[in-house]
């Protein structure tokens, strides 16, 4: 009876043993995925990293400022007077803060025409109530 004790003890302590050590194999394996994971968390959302929205740029947004980032465009072509998109050529609009094809500006102007016109037009809606001339 104690004999049989004995065996079921040191078969208990040898699954502990045992147990134990694989428990060290099994952290570590965890480890390698966990890293793997991130690993390959971290590289796609690289990809997911903004950038400008002119073609061919490759200026790194995630050092960019806020602005540029939220409106994906580098410093650079956000003061371009003509940039290539969608094989147009565009012009980054302050007022509104995207591209417009360059025909909507006027000269080197920062502002689109439009946005200068609505300007106006709330002027001079302000100061007559004649609406007739809004296309003017
Ligand atoms: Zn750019
Ligand atoms: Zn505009």
């Amino acid at each position: 009876m104690a004999n049989a004790v004995a065996k079921i003890f040191h078969f208990i302590l040898h699954q502990y043993k045992f147990g134990g050590g694989g428990e060290d194999g099994i952290r570590k394996k965890m480890r390698d995925v966990y890293r793997k994971q991130r690993g390959s968390s971290s590289s796609s959302s690289s990809s997911m990293a903004p950038s400008c929205q002119v073609e061919n740029c490759e200026n790194d947004l995630r050092e960019a400022k806020h602005y540029h980032r939220r409106h994906k465009v580098c410093e650079f072509h956000a003061k371009s007077p003509s940039v290539l998109i969608a094989g147009l050529h565009q012009r980054f609009c302050q007022q509104c803060s995207r591209f417009h094809e360059v025909s909507e500006f006027d000269d080197t102007k920062k502002s689109c025409r439009k946005r200068l016109a609505g300007h106006n037009e709330r002027r001079r809606k302000s100061a007559s109530n004649y609406g007739g001339d809004a296309f003017h």
